[in-house]
């Protein structure tokens, strides 16, 4: 990643599983044209695929427990260097440990680059398991669905693409529950990293999709601090 990203936009979308931060960057990307790039869904591809990296994802990513960052951390890079004509990246689920946080303050460091903002969804655990055990998502293009607050016309269709909406293996209550006890071990800690550099917005991901966004939206439309 030799040439130079000053201008280029960073944003870290960040906050517990079921925060609703897929939902927000897919709709930041639609505005803004910056790239979205879920770590969870280039795993679940990975899987699907049964590459090498998605058959060593797969033991960590079905009890719901972080892969481990050395296989994450390449993930990233790799993604950053193929990637060169986007006005900007929307980091979905990276970082969420320390050591992913200074790789990607590192890599960017090297072209001039840094994050830029850091959007918190904090949200409580009760709304989570709600939203969570009721999620459906399209396999075919990655929307997402809710059974009971965003149903889709055609039952277990997608609105935008026709595919089949199927319950993600991980989005069972056990694995939910364990998802959100390694987000408070072993990611929460992150933000304190973001809050000591000042580039931290914190909004409330309990609140309507089309409110928190409002807030999100005016935040990103000013200028790269
Ligand atoms: P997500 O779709 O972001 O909820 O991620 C689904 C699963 O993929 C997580 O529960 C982890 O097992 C794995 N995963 C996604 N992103 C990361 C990451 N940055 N570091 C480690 N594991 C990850």
């Amino acid at each position: 990643m030799g040439e130079d990203r000053r201008d280029m936009r960073i944003i870290i979308m960040f906050g517990p599983p079921g925060a609703g931060k897929g939902t927000q960057a897919e709709r930041l990307q639609e505005e803004f044209g910056f790239l979205h790039v879920s770590t969870g869904d280039i795993l679940r591809e990975a899987v699907e695929r049964k590459t090498p990296v998605g058959l060593k994802a797969k033991e960590y990513m079905d009890k719901g427990e972080l892969v481990p960052d050395d296989v994450m951390i390449p993930i990233v890079r790799n993604k950053l260097e193929e990637c060169k004509d986007v006005p900007g990246f929307l980091f979905d689920g990276f970082p969420r440990t320390i050591a992913q946080a200074e790789m990607l303050d590192e890599v960017l460091s090297q072209t001039g680059g840094s994050i830029d903002r850091v959007i918190y969804l904090n949200t409580p655990s009760d709304v989570i398991v709600k939203r969570l055990s009721g999620r459906r998502t399209c396999e075919s293009c990655g929307k997402i669905y809710h059974v009971v607050t965003m149903r889709p016309e055609i039952e277990g269709r997608c609105d935008e693409c026709g595919g089949n909406l199927v319950q993600r293996e991980d989005d069972t209550e056990k694995t939910i529950l364990n998802r959100l006890q390694v987000y408070e071990e072993q990611t929460a800690a992150i933000l304190e990293y973001f809050k000591g550099k000042g580039i931290l917005l914190e909004v409330d991901g309990a609140l309507p999709v089309e409110e928190s966004y409002e807030t999100i939206r005016a935040n990103v439309m000013q200028e790269k601090a």
